[in-house]
């Protein structure tokens, strides 16, 4: 039950906490209505007047609370978003970390289409992510609300670029951080008991390009060298090197290769994706993947790509946020879980630095990057109250 309304004095001026669950109740429909917006912008990566169009939304939205943006221009991308907003105390700014790109293609709306379904709000990117950027919007408008102004400096970056390896946007994430006490990332959750995240895999990819020797299939097959053979042979070889147990992964997912079936294939190629647990396994397995040799001495072999992020790993740093964002939780009741999961984010990035760092802070539901992606409405409260006091206490 609410308890009563805390005595207000200019040096306490903190709502109790289930005052301020209250708060977030009260809000709910408006999260959902912001969160309704920003899906109803489309925004796939490869995009960028779309991105662009998301990003001259989310301006306006910051302005009006007297945020200080900055867009960070790009030529292949979107541009990316920064918005700095003051603080009452001279502390250190905590970063809220999050991506406005999606997976979905223009047009996923008309059959996917933002709806609410039995408590579930549905759409593109509705969890990956863009319910995490509203809950960074109503997070900051209640700690202006209860305060006056924001407890410490805020710094909000909202890059362009996050499903396609944040290539435009990654040197500008890792500046920020480095000036920062902390970094809270608003991607999803852990599945439907919400868990944040203190750990994901890091992430690689490369590209393995076969050249073989072409030749009539019916008229010369003793003179090719087939690349498609080859290919096939060194798949075997690239699988043997997943080691589950140690949290190494490689996916060869995707293969191209030759003409017609009537030509001894001169060319063929397969991307590959590998995750890797733990920093130090990075050149190991990029090693590995770079002195493949050819099982036919006429074809040529290359490897081309690389761990792009590192992965996030559960320092001491990211075990002391999680423990004051459980400390937050358990304020209303609530048993925050961790989880460490396989993909990677930009969090891979700002932990990499050293930077605390915890990650899911945002939406909580399922489907992401999938036709039945939603997140669940009631579990938006306590999102925005564990943000809010995260914002705080970092
Ligand atoms: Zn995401």
């Amino acid at each position: 039950m609410p308890g009563k309304n805390p005595t207000k004095s200019a040096d306490a001026p903190r709502p109790a906490w289930d005052e301020r669950l209250r708060y977030f109740s009260q809000h709910q429909d408006q999260i959902v209505e912001t969160i309704r917006e920003l899906v109803e912008i489309e925004s796939p990566s490869d995009h960028k007047p779309a991105v662009d169009r998301v990003a001259a939304f989310l301006v306006q939205k910051f302005e009006a609370l007297g945020g200080r943006t900055q867009l960070h221009r790009s030529n292949d991308f979107g541009d990316s978003l920064q918005t700095d907003f003051a603080g009452k105390a001279s502390r250190k700014p905590v970063l809220l970390l999050g991506h406005y790109d999606t997976v979905s293609p223009l047009g996923t709306l008309a059959n996917m289409p933002c709806k609410i379904d039995n408590g579930r709000l549905r759409g593109p990117g509705v969890l990956d992510m863009k319910s995490g950027i509203a809950l960074m919007l109503h997070a900051i408008a209640a700690l202006q609300a209860w305060h006056g102004a924001l407890p410490r400096p805020v710094t909000v970056f909202l890059v362009s670029d996050e499903e396609v390896g944040s290539h435009s946007s990654r040197k500008t994430t890792e500046a920020l951080a480095k000036d920062s006490a902390g970094v809270l990332v608003l991607e999803p959750a852990a599945g439907l008991r919400g868990a944040v995240k203190t750990a994901r895999k890091g992430v690689g990819e490369y590209t393995l390009q076969v050249k073989g020797i072409a030749a009539h299939a019916g008229l010369d097959p003793g003179k090719g060298h087939s690349a498609v053979l080859e290919l096939a042979r060194q798949i075997t070889v690239i699988a043997k090197m997943n080691n589950l147990r140690q949290g190494v992964s490689v996916n060869p997912g995707v293969i191209q290769g030759g003409t017609r079936t009537n030509v001894i294939a001169a060319e063929a190629s397969v991307g590959i994706d590998v995750r890797i647990k733990r920093a130090a396994q990075a050149a190991g397995i990029n090693r590995k993947l770079r002195s493949l040799k050819p099982f036919d001495k006429h074809c040529k072999l290359e490897m081309t790509g690389s761990i792009n992020r590192l992965p996030m790993e559960r320092t001491a740093g990211v075990a002391t946020l999680y423990k004051k964002a459980q400390k937050i939780a358990s304020q209303v009741g609530w048993k925050l879980e961790e989880a460490a999961v396989g993909g990677g984010s930009d969090g891979n990035f700002t932990a990499g630095m050293g930077i605390p760092t915890l990650d899911g802070m945002g939406g909580v539901g399922d489907g992401a990057h999938a036709v039945h992606e939603f997140i669940v409405i009631s579990e938006l409260p306590r999102r925005a109250l564990l943000l809010a006091g995260m914002i705080e206490e970092v």
